[in-house]
């Protein structure tokens, strides 16, 4: 999509701090971190959010969630624990629209999120 800003990352047309990639989804470091490790996964299919998942495309969310659970273990914070935040719509907050987990590591965690 072209006015996406995570559509340009993953065209290379703005830098990031790349983490994985694969034909199917993106990770990279979240630019305003909120913990010692905060990376984004993205697929590299536009969807808007959490809203647009359907039975056409919800296989991507489980695959992210496969790419997540191997980078944890590679970056060392699997077994100590880390979150995984999705933000939909704007009562949560979302300001990019295009779906994407956030992976938060490396500190404690405080329940319930804001
Ligand atoms: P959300 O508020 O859930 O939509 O999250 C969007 C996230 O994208 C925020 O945590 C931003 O800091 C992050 N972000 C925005 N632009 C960039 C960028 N160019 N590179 C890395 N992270 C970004």
């Amino acid at each position: 999509m072209e006015d996406c800003i995570f559509c340009k990352i993953i065209k290379r047309e703005i830098p990031a701090n790349i983490i994985y990639e694969d034909e199917r989804v993106l990770a990279f470091y979240d630019v305003d971190p909120k913990a010692p490790f905060h990376m984004l996964v993205i697929p590299k299919e536009h969807i808007e959010g959490a809203n647009a998942i359907t039975g056409e495309n919800s296989s991507i969310v489980g695959y992210i969630f496969e790419v997540i659970a191997k980078i944890a273990k590679e970056q060392g914070f699997a077994e100590e624990g880390y979150r995984i935040v999705n933000n939909c719509g704007e009562k949560a907050g979302q300001t990019v629209h295009h779906i994407h987990f956030h992976v938060l590591a490396r500190r404690d965690l405080g329940w319930p999120p804001g």
